[in-house]
């Protein structure tokens, strides 16, 4: 069975026969001793400092009141707590010491249950200091360990996600604004260019952080495979067939029930055509066209478990040059902020988009973020947030 070493005392006393007295009363501790107060200042520095320091006061050279200072004045042997030794009892020579930083005081002579009683009491103390001490650094090893893989998390979960150099050539004019909560995210956006069709999903995973960012890694995966593998390009087949593979891989038998799910936007454009296709999971589409607001509003279901698992509708949108069509998750809108400190809720983030419309895709997005940001103020961000913003130019 494992035994901790006996707690370590240092005595300090210019007189041996005191120091043998109180080693003879202290047998069960591990007690060294100094005859000054300048080898006192050594030993305390040890390795393995003391637990304890039993301090004489009057002294040959320094006295006990200068090595207590001396004590506390040095980051080494600051936390070692100090009990005075003397037959100085007088009010004055207390206070003198507990200004000086002592925990104790114990007169000469002393007796020696007294001396035993103080002594455990002032090592109990100390022990459970140290321990919160060891806990606080274990804690904060955890939490660096922990922060340093989400921080690689990250960098994979941002490789995943398309490239800027392809969204400048496919999209021309757009922006992205994708804020996760954490440092990895829930929330996902794709953007595919197929035979003079442009596919846009803009997802939100349940849950943010790492449940949320497994959950998204999986359905990017996916989504990806029905379209390069699949050729699928129609949004609310995309939708239904990710139903299907999410809830036939969580609910398998012999595994646990997991009913996580997605909430998606997916519209596919083509341009040949001026037309699109949209569905959506919980999540709506927005299309400003000459500074009115259009809302597609997504079948009210997730991609997951949900009593209704009707397929997903398939809404066809007749384009126009200029349109400005935006998909987004609920972060946004679900911010809590403002003057009564509420959830920012759809109408301003509507007003938001419409009353920009006319700016060019990048202005809009500076808009957009100053708007979220004054709006949050010193809030906690509450959700992973993205917008995404596309002009069709036909
Ligand atoms: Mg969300």
């Amino acid at each position: 069975m494992f035994t901790p070493d006996p707690q370590k005392i240092l005595i300090v006393d210019d007189s041996m026969s005191n120091i043998m007295m109180l080693k003879e009363s202290l047998s069960d501790f591990n007690c060294i001793a100094a005859t000054s107060g300048n080898q006192a200042l050594l030993l305390a520095k040890q390795d393995k400092k003391p637990d304890l320091i039993l301090l004489d006061i009057v002294m040959k050279g320094m006295d006990g009141y200068e090595v207590c200072m001396e004590l506390k004045k040095d980051p080494l042997t600051l936390d070692i707590p100090v009990i005075f030794l003397s037959s100085q009892d007088d009010a004055d020579s207390l206070v003198k010491g507990f200004n000086v930083g002592a925990v104790d005081f114990i007169g000469k002579p002393f007796h020696e249950d007294e001396l035993t009683v103080r002594v455990n009491n002032q090592l109990k103390f100390k022990k459970s200091l140290d321990n919160n001490a060891l806990y606080l650094k274990s804690i904060e090893d955890i939490y660096d360990t922990i922060t340093d893989s989400m921080y690689y998390a990250q960098k994979i979960q941002q490789a995943t996600l398309p490239h800027k150099d392809y969204m400048d050539r496919v999209l021309d004019e757009y922006f992205v604004f994708y804020k996760p909560r954490d440092i990895v995210s829930g929330d996902f956006y794709l953007v595919h260019e197929i035979d003079n069709k442009v596919l846009l999903v803009a997802a939100d995973c349940t849950g943010h952080g790492v449940p949320g960012a497994l959950m998204s890694m999986m359905s990017m995966a996916l989504i990806n495979e029905m379209i390069n593998i699949e050729n699928k390009y129609t949004p609310n087949e995309i939708l239904n067939q990710l139903r299907y593979i999410i809830i036939d891989t969580f609910n398998a038998e012999g595994k646990d029930e997991i009913t996580d799910g997605l909430d998606a936007s997916i519209i596919v454009i083509d341009k040949a055509q001026n037309e699109a296709v949209f569905s959506g999971a919980n999540s709506p589409l927005y299309l400003v066209r000459d500074g009115e607001l259009i809302e597609y509003k997504g079948d009210r279901m997730p991609v997951g478990i949900y009593p209704t698992q009707t397929p997903f509708t398939k809404h066809k949108i007749e384009l126009k040059e200029n349109d400005c069509i935006y998909l987004s998750s609920d972060g946004y809108a679900d911010q809590f902020g403002g003057e009564s400190n509420r959830k920012m809720m759809l109408k301003p983030f509507k007003e938001v988009l419409a009353s920009g419309s006319y700016l060019h895709m990048k202005e809009q997005e500076e808009r957009i973020n100053k708007h979220f940001s004054d709006w949050k103020g010193y809030n906690e961000q509450v959700d992973d947030v993205l917008v995404m913003g596309y002009r069709y130019k036909g």
